[in-house]
């Protein structure tokens, strides 16, 4: 687990700030808020489990972390830094954010290797064997050794998405994003990626993770937080929010999902 070991501890103002803050964000397309005044701070080393009913924001909650979607009012800080809005500091900054989607996002047209080097090569500058050395380490972390040479269209749904884990650690991001990124896989598939996710968690990697897989919020979330309506309902340890949910929206979409 050498590959995913997070970086030293900070001492100083850093070892107490938020990996991770949201203040206040806001999100509309339109008319229509999507985040409503979202309020967040993730720790290092903390996983943070988001659940809530479709269309409750939670993609977009991931989305405006990585920037891929700007925020409308509020601010998000990464290490206590706002983030930029545009310029090479912009780049900078999502490559401090790893990113796995539902769907697989690997080019199709370049190999499982060639897909894990390409962004340390293209936006890092990181020589190609000294690339490749990384790569091939971080595939036997999540199983994919073997696979190196592959091309996306003949992985499996599952070893896809553990060749992307691969590449959204090949640049060493500070946080890891997961929406949903089980949900078209069936069972069997489910179990070897929530397996690799297991792992990095117990790593001390800082997860901020979207998904139904209740067995993985229950076991692996410090806290979770339950979305509804582009607003965070509810904040709570596993234990007691699958036990005793505060609200009554939580205890709904829990007898919906159970
Ligand atoms: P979730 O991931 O929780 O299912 P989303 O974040 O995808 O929810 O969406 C939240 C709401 O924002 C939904 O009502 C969705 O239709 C709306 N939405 C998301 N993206 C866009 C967009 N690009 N344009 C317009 N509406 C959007
Ligand atoms: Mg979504």
């Amino acid at each position: 687990m050498s590959a995913a070991a997070p970086a030293p501890a900070p001492t100083g103002p850093a070892a107490t700030r938020p990996l991770v803050e949201l203040r206040g964000v806001v999100k509309r397309f339109g008319e229509f808020t999507a985040l409503d005044g979202i309020d967040l701070a993730l720790d290092r080393g903390e996983v943070v489990v988001i659940l809530g009913p479709s269309g409750s924001g939670k993609s977009t909650l991931c989305r405006c972390v990585n920037r891929m979607e700007a925020v409308d009012a509020g601010e998000i800080l990464v290490d206590g830094v706002p983030q930029p809005l545009e310029g090479r500091p912009l780049h900078r900054f999502r490559a401090e954010v790893g990113m796995v989607f539902q769907s697989f996002n690997l080019f199709a047209h370049k190999s499982v290797l060639d897909n894990v080097t390409l962004a340390p090569r293209r936006v890092r500058g990181v020589a190609r064997r000294e690339a490749e050395e990384r790569a091939r380490a971080l595939l036997d972390q999540v199983g994919m050794g073997h696979r190196a040479d592959a091309y996306p269209a003949q992985l499996s749904g599952g070893q896809s998405q553990r060749a992307a884990i691969a590449r959204a650690l090949a640049m060493d991001p500070k946080i890891l994003l997961f929406d949903e990124p089980t949900s078209a896989l069936d069972p069997e598939m489910t179990r070897e990626v929530l397996a690799t996710m297991r792992q990095l968690a117990q790593a001390g990697t800082t997860m901020l993770v979207v998904t139904h897989e209740m067995s993985f919020a229950r076991d692996c979330a410090d806290r979770v937080v339950f979305m509804d309506g582009g607003r965070i309902v509810e904040t709570a340890e596993p234990e007691a929010f699958f036990t005793a949910p505060k609200t009554d929206r939580a205890r709904e979409f829990l007898s919906s999902v159970r």
